[in-house]
């Protein structure tokens, strides 16, 4: 009998190890970094959708209204047929591809090499809908679009700010760091729009009006710079810009931000010196900041404020918390459509050129391609043709969900390789089934940047195949050079042979230890990653929402995340004990609208935007008047606001709605 295997955890970006026993399939808590001996449920209770019993079985192919079985072999044969087929009388940026933040780094890395061989920059993942805006915020003032710090740093932080995020629900283990900086005497800031459970751990817990977060920042900073708290070394040394900044936000007093907040003048002053006084400090954000049509702003104003006070490097951090198990993997590996591996622009033509040599052809394409959010309209217009889907699923996930499901059924070819009939697999005309996460072995990137080797726990269930199987398939099929991976750990080398600081590191190190991080541990310790290697101070002013409640759509409608629930539920769904811990869904409201809507604790309701209705029981909770909060797992985007921001993720924190009785 073989002792427990050690696996990356598959639901969120913290990337907690988990050792599971090959014959029970019964999950423990990895001692090592970075979980130390803890999990969340969600976590322990991992393995329980992929013995769940409705896996898709083997490859499946639409006949009619209808899909059959069909073998392996002649599914990828026809399904490459066809897309050489579409690129002969569209053009190549007739296809797209969609990889997943779910599946290894050396699965998306093949996807995006794939799409790019194959002559199309056209390839994205869902990344575009959450941190999409931190990547192209990060990138512009620090230069390079990921989290600055390990999460052992935030330990020894004097204060954590932290903006839009709600570890306790989102990120559990997150919460032990933070509660162990505490004990050290960090201060904890915690700004939301709503009580959140982990403000209950927090010295200051500020409830900020929705879509008002460059005014609370511009404030403190107004609060920093006029009380001369600033770190004038680091400024003067280190950044440009500061000018700008400094007269930007001359006219955000405490008092003229409390007026359009609701944060008090006083708080606003006594929140602004105690970062400030911390002497060291970390901002982390999540998708209360990114989801806005003024994300990527929202996400400067926080970086702005973490360098007025130096707080990079070895005093301070900036966290970005991603989502996904790997969806800062999927990021690193290239699957984004406006850069390269490692947030390469496509335009630098000397990394370029190098990749394509690796990739044994002379230049790859240098156009843009679509981000997952304009993916639909391109359809729409007769532009896109194809789309190969892994491990996502966007009939869901997309905000305003109908317009993609009417722009999924208008494909020429849509093939989805997933371990479920998703809704979007609904409309493919293949379905291929993948293995899950502890059927195959492969590596990962959590948020703080380190890679982790999961192993396999057992064979892959009925005809199913690890996705690297399946694309090193196609893309032999499809006459792509190099397709000739015999093992996941030769993906792996050829990935390190990308990056600089991964040129000297070897696949069993990777394998045995703690994890590798990329490129180091820490950024930005010395000079930042951009040309002159300084860091931009971005001063900028408060724009949107996109829609603003008026008599028709008197509320805001945002949606939060819960602890026992993973995105559009595919997976969470599927675990009795998850669903027992987590009940009925409901939607929140204050308790003072409810009486006036004769709405009582557990009433179902019905929410309508413009978009459209969605049906749930009531709850009553610490959200402001005004406000309603509605769980993302449950089919939430029927009715959220199509808007986007300059990254392109969508405002799913911001929609006019009204609410009703049934
Ligand atoms: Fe998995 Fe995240 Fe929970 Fe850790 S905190 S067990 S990575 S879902």
């Amino acid at each position: 009998m073989s002792g427990p295997k050690t696996v990356v955890c598959p639901f969120c970006g913290f990337g907690c190890r988990l050792l599971v026993d090959p014959e029970t399939m019964k999950v423990k808590p990895h001692r090592g970094e970075p979980n130390r001996g803890k999990l969340c449920p969600k976590g322990l209770h991992s393995t329980e959708f992929v013995l769940s019993g409705d896996r898709v079985k083997r490859p499946l192919k639409r006949e009619g209204s209808r899909m059959r079985p069909v073998s392996w072999g002649r599914a990828i044969d026809e399904i490459s047929a066809k897309l050489l087929e579409i690129r002969e009388l569209y053009g190549a940026d007739a296809v797209a591809f969609l990889a997943s933040s779910k599946v290894s780094n050396e699965e998306n890395y093949l996807l995006q090499k794939i799409a790019r061989l194959f002559g199309t920059n056209n390839i994205d993942n869902c990344a575009r809908l959450c941190h999409e805006a931190s990547v192209h915020a990060l990138k512009m003032t620090v230069g390079a679009g990921a989290q600055t710090n390990p999460y052992a740093d935030l330990e020894g932080f004097g204060a954590i700010l932290i903006w839009g995020y709600n570890p306790a629900e989102t990120h559990p283990v997150v919460m032990d760091y933070i509660l162990r900086a505490r004990k050290n005497g960090a201060r904890i800031i915690v700004v939301d729009v709503r009580k959140t459970r982990t403000m209950a751990f927090a010295d200051y817990g500020l409830i900020v009006r929705p879509g008002t977060d460059i005014t609370l920042a511009n404030a403190m900073m107004n609060v920093i710079i006029r009380e001369e708290l600033h770190d004038e070394d680091f400024v003067r040394g280190r950044t440009t810009g500061f000018s700008e900044v400094r007269m930007a936000v001359r006219k955000y007093t405490p008092e003229y931000a409390e007026k359009i907040t609701g944060v008090p003048a006083g708080v606003i002053r006594e929140v602004a010196r105690t970062f400030a006084l911390a002497g060291s400090g970390a901002v982390m954000w999540g998708m209360g900041l990114t989801q806005h049509v003024s994300g990527v702003e929202n996400v400067m104003a926080v970086i702005d404020l973490a360098l007025l006070l130096g707080y990079i490097g070895e005093r301070g951090g900036l966290y970005p918390m991603r989502g996904q198990n790997n969806v800062q993997g999927a990021a690193y590996m290239g699957a984004l459509s406006e850069f390269l591996p490692g947030y390469v622009p496509l335009t630098d033509e000397r990394f370029r050129k190098r990749v394509a040599k690796i990739w044994g052809v002379e230049d790859l394409p240098t156009e843009r391609g679509l981000y997952l959010t304009e993916l639909w309209e391109a359809v729409e217009r007769g532009d896109l043709r194809a789309l190969y889907v892994v491990g996502e699923n966007p009939a869901v996930s997309e905000p305003n969900f109908m317009e993609v499901r009417r722009a999924l059924r208008k494909l020429d070819l849509l093939v989805v390789q997933d371990l479920f009939m998703t809704r979007t697999a609904r409309y493919a005309h293949y379905v291929l089934p993948a293995s899950a996460f502890c059927e195959k072995s492969g590596s990962y990137m959590n948020s703080e940047r380190r890679i982790q080797w999961s192993q396999r726990v057992c064979e892959p269930y009925a005809d199913s195949r690890p996705d690297w199987e399946i694309l090193t398939d196609l893309g032999r099929a499809l006459g792509l050079p190099g397709f000739n991976y015999s093992s996941v750990e030769e993906i792996t080398e050829e990935y390190f042979r990308l990056f600089p600081s991964l040129e000297e590191r070897s696949v069993e190190e990777l394998k045995n230890g703690d994890g590798i991080f990329l490129p180091r541990k820490r950024l930005h310790t010395w000079e930042f990653a951009t040309p002159d290697g300084k860091a931009r101070f971005i001063a900028v002013e408060q724009v949107g929402p996109w829609e603003r409640p008026d008599g028709e759509y008197p509320f805001i409608l945002t949606t939060v995340r819960v602890i026992s629930h993973y995105n559009t539920g595919e997976m969470t769904l599927r675990s009795p004990s998850l669903l027992r811990l987590m009940g009925e869904p409901r939607a929140v409201i204050n308790r003072d609208d409810a009486e006036k809507l004769g709405i009582r604790e557990g009433d179902w309701v019905e929410i309508e935007t413009r978009r459209g209705r969605i049906r749930m029981r009531a709850g009553m909770g610490d959200v402001q008047p005004g406000l309603i909060a509605v769980p993302f797992h449950f089919k939430a985007n029927r009715v959220t606001s199509p808007a986007l921001n300059k990254a392109g993720t969508p405002e799913f924190k911001f929609a006019a709605a009204r609410i009703r009785k049934l």
